[in-house]
């Protein structure tokens, strides 16, 4: 079997990518990484230390200063950020109004790339995000692009999040997920969109179960 094995998912907010990404990984014994849990990670960083996104030395400043790290257990996504564990504080809405902003600047794209390109390097490897099959792994053997109808997407990240938001609404979710699709796919710099040769799964009608059927029948014949 191959050993650098590189599965893209790249899609809108809130799509299922990580659901799918996640069972994947687990089923093939691939590494999974949740490329948007970094940008997260920054944000929080931002957001604690008061950082001006206008000013490009504060930014390369608090780069130097920002370590993140992964840490599987059961293929659940456990980030840190300088040694603390953050992967619940990092999907609280402070941190989603501000991702798409910190994600948006060039000098923590280049170092979230850099870092990205170094996990799958000589690796199998599931990655998801939205510049992953465009720009991270512009040759990765398989890109998927997810989508769903935005109403069905932003029920399902309500139900995911209210357990520990109580207080959130269905509203705000959809409001955060129009305004991330929308900053995402219109930024200058590595804009979320399909690579030409992704291949389109709409999960609007589809369980997890037969997203990741989908998706085993187009891996599995490269694992032969
Ligand atoms: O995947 P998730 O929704 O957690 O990502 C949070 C945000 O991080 C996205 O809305 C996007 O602004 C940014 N992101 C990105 N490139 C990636 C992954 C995430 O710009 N590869």
């Amino acid at each position: 079997m191959s050993s650098n094995i590189v599965v893209a998912i790249d899609g809108y907010s809130s799509c299922g990518k990580s659901t799918l990404a996640k069972a994947l990984a687990k089923k093939l014994h691939f590494i999974y990484v949740d490329s948007g849990a970094m940008y997260r990670a920054v944000a929080l960083y931002f957001l604690r230390n008061n950082i001006d996104m206008h000013n490009h030395d504060q930014i390369a400043e608090a780069l130097k200063n920002i370590h993140l790290n992964f840490h599987s257990r059961d293929y659940q996504t456990h980030i840190t950020l300088n040694d603390e564990e953050v992967s619940d504080e990092i999907r609280q809405m402070p941190v989603s109004d501000k991702v798409s902003a910190v994600a948006a600047i060039h000098e923590v794209r280049v170092e979230m790339v850099r870092q990205q390109q170094r996990m799958g390097k000589s690796k199998n490897i599931v990655m998801d995000g939205r510049d992953i099959g465009t720009v991270v792994f512009p040759h990765a053997q398989i890109k998927l692009f997810m989508t769903a109808d935005p109403k069905i997407r932003a029920e399902r990240r309500y139900k995911e999040l209210l357990p520990t938001n109580p207080t959130m609404t269905l509203e705000e979710v959809f409001e955060n997920l129009a305004h991330r699709d929308y900053a995402d796919t219109t930024r200058k710099e590595s804009p979320l969109t399909r690579a030409d040769d992704a291949i389109i799964l709409d999960n609007t009608d589809l369980t997890p179960d037969e997203q990741l059927q989908f998706a085993l029948d187009w891996v599995e014949p490269l694992l032969v």
